[in-house]
């Protein structure tokens, strides 16, 4: 077996190629009702027939219709032949030292996008990616670098849920207790580029009739694209984490070139006026800290003052930032960094630094994909 940077075994992965035009996953009851209705099943038998589809694909999280024992063989091959309930390859599936976990998949289209998951000691995120590549062009993020090639379906979207669920042995759905207990659209691209499969994909984890993970455990992470920021709280309401990264505009313009478009004050409007904050659910702002480029003292006391001007209810999420081979910017000293958070916390706000989880199987935020497939070259050299 070859070994990864860091002395990273490889978990070897078994491949379970779907096929996303057949694929009922991602799609809601009524369409898959539809789908029924279109291959001639009788009209009074759909809703019934959609329901024991639902409730195998995520409740018991079965990989082909074989399994659906309760439907008549006659009838499950039928379905064979016109459906799919399969998973994409899976060409990489990696655990890191510190417990995280990272599945690089490949749609039939070549498309690859990775997740990945992080437990800590009383929850397990779940980091899922809503595009290939990204049209944003984060100086800091490595995704950034890559061109967006495309957005994700909710077929896509939702997969890369039931992939982790099937490694980690959560099936059937459990109600308490969950590995995976918590979603963040935090992985590659601007999850409010795609807002409408986003939706359509979040609706489905969230429906009480199979996975039904709260929306108050589900946390979309953007760059701050206004207008979908009001659509998101009108329309899903999850939790929301803007990547702020910087407290004045022409730092935030160079580092996140979607400020140009839509400036702080216009952002933080948006915050302040998210639907979803109801029963005081706080915003995440998430920072980057960036050596001399946004981690002063100034800065510090620059974003408490931001946050209580706009009087949003709010926690911020130190990053320190994860170098990648060609980044121009180096991560703060330790130092820097836990007066960073102190300046925030001593004003009353939560500040904590979040840490690099899955470094050694390049997991870190901003990391993914370019380096894997780095990695994986590398690999193939040896
Ligand atoms: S931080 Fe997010 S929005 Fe910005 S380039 Fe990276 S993936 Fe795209």
């Amino acid at each position: 077996m070859k070994t990864l940077p860091l002395g990273v075994e490889p978990v070897v992965a078994p491949r379970h190629i779907f096929n996303d035009s057949r694929s009922l996953i991602g799609l809601t009851h009524k369409e898959v009702a539809e789908k029924l209705r279109e291959i001639g099943i009788p009209e009074k038998q759909c809703r019934m027939r959609a329901q024991q589809i639902w409730h195998w694909i995520y409740f018991r999280g079965a990989k082909s219709f074989d399994e659906m024992k309760n439907i008549s063989k006659e009838m499950r091959n039928k379905f064979a032949e016109h459906f799919d309930v399969g998973r994409p390859e899976i060409i990489e599936a990696l655990i890191s030292k510190d417990g995280t976990r990272k599945w690089l998949m490949k749609f039939p289209d070549r498309q690859e996008v990775e997740t990945v998951f992080i437990p800590e000691a009383d929850r397990g995120t779940l980091c899922i990616s809503s595009q290939v590549g990204c049209t944003l062009t984060c100086k800091f993020c490595h995704t950034g670098t890559q061109r967006l090639v495309r957005n994700l379906s909710p077929t896509e979207i939702v997969m890369q849920l039931l992939v982790a669920r099937d490694y980690l042995g959560e099936w059937p759905s459990p109600s308490e207790g969950r590995l995976v207990s918590t979603i963040v659209l935090m992985g590659m691209g601007e999850p409010l580029y795609n807002f409408e499969n986003v939706k359509k994909a979040m609706q489905i984890v969230m429906d009480d009739n199979g996975i039904n993970l709260s929306r108050r455990r589900i946390t979309l992470s953007t760059s701050g694209v206004v207008p979908e920021i009001y659509r998101c709280g009108e329309e899903l309401g999850v939790n929301l984490a803007i990547s702020l990264h910087a407290v004045d505009d022409e730092t935030r313009s160079e580092i996140m070139p979607i400020n140009k478009k839509y400036p702080i004050d216009e952002l933080l409007t948006a915050c302040k006026n998210y639907g979803g904050i109801k029963n005081s659910r706080k915003i995440t702002f998430e920072y980057i800290l960036l050596k001399g480029i946004n981690d002063s003292d100034e800065d510090a006391f620059k974003l408490v003052k931001l946050i209580k001007d706009y009087k949003i209810h709010a926690k911020v999420n130190l990053i320190p930032f994860n170098p990648w081979p060609g980044s121009s910017y180096e991560r703060p000293g330790k130092e820097r960094i836990s007066k960073f958070s102190k300046i925030i916390f001593d004003q009353g706000i939560s500040a904590p630094i979040r840490t690099t989880r899955g470094e050694d199987i390049l997991a870190a935020c901003g990391q993914l994909k370019s380096e894997s497939e780095k990695a994986r070259k590398s690999i193939k050299k040896t």
